[in-house]
């Protein structure tokens, strides 16, 4: 077990008018047996970050440490992590069982008995769901079924830190859903320091003890998965939780009040807060609405026509357009049940003051920043 301290790192590939800046002074403190997530769309330098932990990449400012020891001119080999690829390998001429045991024979873990090997094999293709596989070559599994084995051969043995490249991104969503519970168990058994990275945040908010929201190779963010959830610093973390997106608004304050929507959307403004410019963004989580039944005095709420309304599984998708006089803007809505609402009707939409965010206004509808104190 132990810390890792990813210190003021950056990474550029190539060179010139070719450079790719991946990551940009990068600075994370893991603590010893966290379950870590960094999450970040393609491309915001997740590999990378992970290449430069395990040694792989060479990074061109900044030190990785693990245990309190600086990483600079230690091989990969000798960091005592084990990381599993975004493209897994197997070895295609040995079984399942061969393939997870090899890091158990070989190298400087290799002082495992044959009924060792066999335990610890067992406890881990038990949790990934692939112990009636043992005995197949990897040509006989489905892409699913091999990224697990994959994840297993990295599991199986003992390591500092544990690096993980979206390890679930080949499963289908079922599987995927069911594995994240699997997954989430074998990480409190073993305690493992472990760095874990993707680009769904439903598996950053259920796996992560942290988070950290990386994006063109900067942290936007650190925090619990409650306080990424509810505090998002600015609207590009707002937008990258949550399917589908929260909807944004674009308010302007007069009288302590902001207005939105056409008039149709209209709260107190946030206690103590300066508006650059008298202009703010209001953000509302599609699941925070509610609809039909008037909310409390402590409520925003919204009145409008439904324009769209589909059923996702158990749930209902709505799409209203509030404000209609006024040119119109449509708010997304989830909700448990139709709550009676047809396509063409006007319905009311409420949610507590508590869930609704405001972020400052950028000029051109950019990302922009959190902006202090809760509505109400
Ligand atoms: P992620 O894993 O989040 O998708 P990566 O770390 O793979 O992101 O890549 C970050 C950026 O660095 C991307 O713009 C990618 O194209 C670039 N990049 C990654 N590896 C290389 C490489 N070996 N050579 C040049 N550019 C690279
Ligand atoms: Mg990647």
């Amino acid at each position: 077990m132990a810390t890792v301290r990813i210190d003021h790192v950056s990474k550029t590939y190539g060179s010139g008018s070719s450079a790719v800046r991946a990551l940009e002074d990068v600075d994370l403190s893991i603590e010893d047996g966290e379950f870590f997530v960094v999450l970040g769309p393609s491309g915001a330098g997740k590999t990378t970050m992970l290449k430069s932990v395990a040694g792989l990449v060479e990074v061109e400012a900044g030190d990785v440490q693990i245990a309190g020891t600086s990483m600079e001119g230690v091989e990969p080999y000798h960091r005592n992590v084990a990381m599993a690829f975004e493209s897994y390998a197997l070895y295609p001429q040995k079984t399942v069982f061969d393939n997870l045991a090899s890091p158990l024979r070989s190298g400087r873990t290799g002082r495992y008995t044959a009924e060792q090997q066999r335990q610890r094999i067992e406890a881990v293709t038990t949790t990934l769901g692939i112990d009636h596989l043992l005995k197949r070559f990897p040509r006989e599994l489905s892409n699913g079924q091999r990224q697990r084995v994959a994840l297993g051969r990295v599991l199986v043995r003992p390591a500092d830190v544990y690096l993980l490249d979206e390890p679930l991104s080949h499963l289908d969503a079922k599987l995927r859903a069911a594995m994240r519970a699997e997954l989430k168990q074998l990480g409190e058994m073993s305690r493992t320091t472990s760095l874990y990275v993707t680009h769904d945040y439903q598996e950053a908010l259920a796996l992560g003890d942290r988070i950290a929201v990386l994006r063109a190779g900067r942290v936007v963010q650190v925090g619990t998965p409650e306080q990424i959830w509810r505090e998002p610093v600015d609207t590009f973390v707002a937008k990258a939780l949550g399917q589908p997106e929260i909807n944004l608004f674009d308010v302007e304050a007069a009288g302590g009040r902001l207005r939105g929507a056409g008039g149709a959307l209209e709260l107190p403004a946030p206690a103590h807060l300066e508006l650059p410019g008298g202009r703010a963004r209001v953000g509302v989580r599609p699941r925070d609405l509610a609809l039909g039944a008037p909310g409390g005095a402590d409520a925003l709420h919204l009145r409008g026509r439904v324009v769209l309304a589909e059923r996702l599984g158990r749930l209902m998708e709505f799409s209203v357009r509030v404000g209609e006089q006024a040119g119109g803007e449509d708010v997304i809505v989830v909700a448990d049940s139709d709550a009676g609402a047809r396509e063409g009707e006007l319905v009311d939409l409420h949610l507590p003051l508590t869930n609704v965010h405001v972020f400052a206004a950028g000029p051109a509808g950019e990302d922009t920043v959190r902006l202090g104190g809760a509505v109400r």
